[in-house]
């Protein structure tokens, strides 16, 4: 069992610096290093021939300050001598142009030329850190789909996709019927004449783009389970993991966790381009960490936990002092049981120069390395509590990658975004200091008090079933615009929406309004509030209820005063419609009133704008986190049954005083 860690390239320093570093790392609290993931040249510099002395020596100097080492598949880098001697493994990007060497992921999954350079590579990595008792685990690969963009559409994942499709239709009168291909002429009489998505005049059919990302995804898995097979045949009784990037979306994380004895995750608030934040808000790194919990329903590690500005051509901000400890609270309080540093010495050259770790350049440790040594100082002790612990969570969200795909290939608004519309839910649930975990439709849903299912775009029979069964059995069932438009080869069924939910949710759907160039807005009225009107966004669907009572209205245009959020009792439980992307102050209200009838109860009944509380649930008390992510101090009223673990004193006996990114663990019977 390690806790903390530092991802470490020993080949960008000198040999002489290693004791150096090792020493430092150990009086850091340090007890695994991640290394190895991209240096493939150096352990294999020409065909056949390997050098791991250097990596044995590093591990070496390790182990004598008592580190253990998670070691990295280096197929994210591919050598130059592998691109001279197979320019074919290159890839072909969704433009048609080849990606060249010199970057990472110059290199095509599909092609076995390439696969038999990784199983080589794998292989001899396997075999010879065997024996090594110092290496506990593997890492496969680096955040897999990442540099990829859409994927390779060479000759070789042409081929690739049209066994995916055959596999998958059987023959090809299945898949013209599946996809509708009697539109414009698109009828295809064998599988060879099927075409990877590059471009065309105008779109492509909508049901080889859904079936492209999921060929994509599947790839992704297999490429992976190619290098597991080999490190468990090799080198068994190691953990194998792998290094996800929270709402990637290029991989259906939960089908790449199968063959994983767990996920790590990269967790980076602090961005350095342009189209996204500075910062991340900090309950889209509470909901990316959930997600990450929810992948296989346990505990993760943060394999790359951000140590410093990341950057590369342009560089985010420094985290502001308390940042780092701060990010690494939120991390463990939402199920982190291994937190490990990116990276240990910020790199001299590459392309990372200035993605800067726990030491600067110059090697001298700073206020980053105080803060982090402090940081793990006053957790170490205290990890164990939380090992294997998750949120005691009643209420879920059910995220897909399906759905989220489907709405990529069609987002209907140009501003739709599957994420930022989950996020007006989760956003409202994390202000209430309500857990929520983030579940996959194909999870129980029986254990949870409410169940948030949104944009449930494609139906199948099966997840209708699911569904209905759970408000039937007393569940409260959330539900929104655009539930059961498609089947799952995305074609839409022709019927009055929601289809065969309809009577679990007491409405019809009988016209829909694409908010381009129109507004509208929306006004709540239950017992207890009044809010509004307020714009909401994007999409309304027009409801005409059959026995739903309305919860909120629109306000404006031709279907002012007609509902806009509904509720409806079923069977022993409660079925809600939500017809639009709700503003927040509607949000607010809408949860409220789930989380009320469903007798869901907060942590804490308030806390300060910008201050998360959330726990760990163990089996005799919660630890209960209280994150402040201001950078000024706030004043937290506390309740008399915590007590502190860890953080400061009580200024009174019911305030709490919170300093800038402070933190404070409590135990709550
Ligand atoms: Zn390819």
């Amino acid at each position: 069992m390690v806790s903390f860690g530092v991802d470490y390239y020993p080949e960008h320093w000198p040999r002489g610096r290693w004791p150096i570093d090792a020493r430092m790392m150990r009086e850091a609290g340090i007890e695994v290093v991640r290394m190895g993931e991209f240096s493939w040249a150096k352990m294999e510099p020409a065909e056949g021939e390997f050098d791991f002395a250097w990596l044995d020596g590093a591990i070496a100097v390790l182990s004598k300050e008592g580190i253990k080492v998670v070691l990295g598949t280096p197929t994210a880098t591919p050598p130059a001598w592998i691109i001279e001697r197979n320019p074919e493994i290159l890839p072909l990007d969704d433009s048609g142009m080849v990606r060249g060497f010199g970057g990472r992921h110059h290199d095509c999954q599909s092609s076995e030329t390439y696969r038999n350079h990784v199983r080589r590579i794998v292989r001899a990595m396997a075999r010879h850190f065997r024996d090594n008792p110092d290496v506990i685990g593997w890492q496969t690969d680096n955040e897999l789909g990442n540099s990829h963009r859409n994927l390779c559409m060479c000759d070789s994942c042409k081929k690739a996709f049209r066994h995916w499709l055959k596999r998958r239709y059987g023959t090809i009168e299945a898949l013209n019927e599946a996809w509708g291909t009697v539109f414009w002429s698109q009828t295809y009489s064998t599988f060879e004449q099927i075409p990877v998505p590059l471009p065309t005049p105008n779109s492509h059919n909508p049901s080889l783009l859904l079936d492209w990302k999921r060929f994509c995804s599947d790839l992704i898995v297999d490429f992976q389970k190619l290098q597991i097979d080999i490190l468990k045949e090799e080198c068994p009784g190691r953990v194998i993991t792998h290094n996800y990037m929270g709402f990637f979306d290029k991989t259906n994380y939960f089908d790449l966790a199968r063959d994983l004895d767990f996920i790590s995750h990269n967790q980076y608030p602090l961005h350095f381009r342009k189209d996204r934040l500075p910062v991340a808000p900090p309950e889209r790194l509470a909901a990316i960490l959930d997600l990450m919990r929810g992948i296989k329903r346990k505990p993760f590690w943060i394999m790359e936990q951000q140590g410093g500005a990341s950057g590369w051509e342009t560089l985010s901000s420094t985290p502001r002092p308390g940042q780092l400890r701060l990010w690494t609270y939120q991390s463990i309080a939402h199920g982190a049981d291994t937190v490990v540093y990116f990276r240990w010495r910020t790199c001299l050259y590459g392309t990372e120069q200035y993605w800067h770790g726990i030491l600067p350049h110059s090697g001298e440790p700073g206020r980053r390395y105080h803060e982090i040594k402090k940081t793990i100082g006053e957790l170490a002790p205290v990890m164990e509590r939380f090992r294997d612990c998750g949120q005691g969570a009643e209420v879920a969200m059910v995220f897909s990658y399906e759905q989220e795909w489907a709405f990529q290939v069609q987002p209907h608004h140009f501003d739709f975004d599957y994420i930022t519309h989950l996020m007006t839910y989760y956003a409202a649930l994390y202000r209430t200091h309500v857990p929520v975990d983030m579940i996959s439709d194909a999870d129980d849903f029986s254990k949870y008090k409410v169940v948030i299912a949104p944009l449930m775009f494609l139906m199948t029979p099966e997840l209708e079933t699911k569904l209905r069964n759970y408000a039937a059995r007393g569940g409260h069932l959330v539900l929104t615009m655009r539930t059961g438009v498609k089947n799952w080869t995305n074609i839409v069924v022709p019927h009055t929406l929601p289809g065969p939910l309809a009577d679990v949710v007491g409405l019809k759907i009988h016209d829909y309004d694409c908010l381009w160039g129109v507004s509208q807005a929306v006004r709540w009225q239950d017992e207890r509030c009044v809010t509004g009107p307020e714009p909401c966004a994007k999409w309304c669907d027009l409801i005409t209820p059959s026995s739903a009572r309305p919860l909120a209205y629109y306000t404006m245009d031709y279907y002012k005063d007609t509902p806009a959020v509904t509720e409806n009792a079923y069977e022993k439980g409660m079925a809600y419609y939500a017809g639009t992307e709700l503003p927040p102050t509607v949000m607010k209200a809408f949860i409220s009133h789930v989380l009320a009838g469903a007798g869901v109860e907060p942590i804490i009944e308030a806390a300060p704008e910008g201050v998360e509380v959330t726990r760990r649930r163990g089996t005799k008390e919660d630890y209960v986190f209280v994150l402040n992510h201001n950078g000024t101090a706030v004043d937290l009223v506390f309740p008399a049954r915590w007590q502190v673990l860890i953080g400061r004193e009580l200024v009174r006996t019911d305030v709490l005083h919170l300093e800038p990114y402070e933190v404070v663990v409590c135990i709550s019977e």
